[in-house]
């Protein structure tokens, strides 16, 4: 087997191949049936894309106010399919995830009114957006307040707790589907849907907002299929399939969305204006492939923790668990391992392969973030990608792969790198 290393001409040496090939091996059953879901994901994507009458009309370019523009339209009725809600506001005017999120929050909190994160802290950039870290433009200074629900010692969501900080002013709660930076399990859409009716039990007209970034379509339900009143993520994730160049995506209630829609533009004009400036093509096709993408990413997540765990690493979720988003944690236990994991993965890449990657201070986050992205899209994490912070426990955040090609090659590259010096053993 080591005979044909193809990748020896990366330096991956046999023994690296090898030990990739063997894991390989062992995980067609995995992939097959990460392959069963995108399968129906793909079929209601398609299905979405057809009801609406996607037509070529829709692939134009729209400038100025943007009145009338049939794609960007067309656009977020499919959304709105895809996630079995009333509205979606699909734009690249949204420039990101966190974007979409601090809309979101802002559109439908008044000052007076409560946030509750139900599943402990929240993602790092969401601490300037809440007001945790004090920033200016914060939904504290607004006047909006905020409670955190603990996690249970199991990094569960605790509904007894939550029950007890629901209190009269509550009057949104938010829920984050991914890990984030955090090394607790993500939430499956069942464990979510368990958050929201614990939540809607007490009172029905709490809005329910899930924070969907990383999640999207690994599981063949949304969490707006088991009550979210919106769902929310960015662009260069999961459903811009590696295509879109920017862009955010709300879905959920009329009423919501409408409301998000007069924050993003202006009261009174709303989701009228906004031109598409030619992301149309991108947004469909991105959309249309994002099925697929998805799977590669998380053929390549489980990949991954399959290699680091037979070494010896703590990764979450851990190699035999089921998958809720295509994020892989690993704890590399120090900065070295961290930096030469994302050398790894940035050698592999088709864009800046021949940089190295140093840990910086990154606008939105706490402590100093190293980060492997050698992508066609810039920050797109969607595209493959490695992060973390420089803290404890030394984890490296793993992500994407457009490709399940490139996802292995990555991996064995930050195998390779790390074998190189003397900071793992990729034993059989
Ligand atoms: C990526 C991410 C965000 C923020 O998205 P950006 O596009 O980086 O601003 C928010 N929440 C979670 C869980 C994320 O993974």
């Amino acid at each position: 087997m080591s005979n044909n290393n193809i990748y020896a001409d990366f330096g991956i040496s046999d023994k690296v191949f090898a030990f990739g090939e063997k894991i390989v091996e062992a995980l067609r059953c995995r992939f097959d049936s990460i392959d069963k879901v995108s399968e129906i994901t793909f079929a209601k994507v398609i299905r979405a894309m057809q009801k609406n009458r996607l037509n070529t009309a829709c692939l134009m370019t729209s400038t100025g106010y943007g009145y009338n523009d049939i794609g960007r339209d067309t656009l977020e009725k499919v959304y709105a399919d895809i996630f079995h809600t009333e509205s979606a506001l699909v734009r690249p005017q949204i420039t990101c995830g966190t974007h979409a999120l601090a809309l979101a929050l802002s559109a439908n909190l008044l000052p007076g009114d409560e946030l509750i994160s139900a599943v402990g802290a929240p993602y790092d950039t969401l601490e300037e957006v809440i007001g945790i870290r004090p920033s200016v433009g914060s939904l504290a200074e607004y006047g909006v307040t905020y409670k955190m629900v603990d996690l249970t010692d199991d990094g569960r969501a605790d509904l007894n707790a939550l029950k007890k900080a629901v209190g009269k002013k509550t009057k949104l709660v938010t829920i984050q589907r991914s890990k984030g930076y955090a090394t607790r399990p993500t939430l499956s859409v069942a464990e979510i849907g368990e958050i929201i009716r614990t939540v809607k039990e007490i009172r029905s007209d709490i809005i329910c907002m899930v924070d969907n970034c990383y999640g999207e379509l690994v599981e063949e339900l949304e969490p707006s299929d088991v009550g979210a009143d919106m769902v929310v993520g960015s662009l260069i994730k999961n459903l811009g399939g590696g295509l879109a160049p920017v862009g955010g995506y709300i879905c959920g209630r009329n009423d919501l969305i409408e409301r998000c829609a007069f924050r993003l533009s202006a009261p009174g004009l709303g989701k009228e204006v906004g031109p598409n400036l030619g992301t149309m093509p991108s947004f469909f096709e991105g959309l249309f492939l994002a099925p697929t993408v998805v799977a590669s990413a998380l053929k390549g997540a489980v990949f991954a923790a399959n290699c680091y765990e037979k070494m010896g690493f703590k990764a979450v979720p851990g190699a035999a668990q089921e998958r809720h988003d295509i994020i892989q944690a690993i704890e590399l236990g120090s900065k070295e391992a961290m930096e030469a994991f994302c050398e790894g993965i940035q050698s592999a890449a088709p864009v800046d392969s021949y940089v190295t990657p140093v840990p910086w201070a990154m606008p939105g986050y706490d402590s100093e973030v190293i980060m492997a992205a050698g992508a066609f899209v810039q920050g797109s994490s969607i595209e493959l990608s490695a992060d973390g912070p420089i803290r404890e426990p030394y984890a490296v955040y793993f992500q994407g792969g457009l490709t399940w090609n490139h996802a292995k090659l990555g991996i064995l590259m930050s195998i390779q790198k790390m074998l190189d010096r003397g900071l793992c053993n990729p034993e059989i």
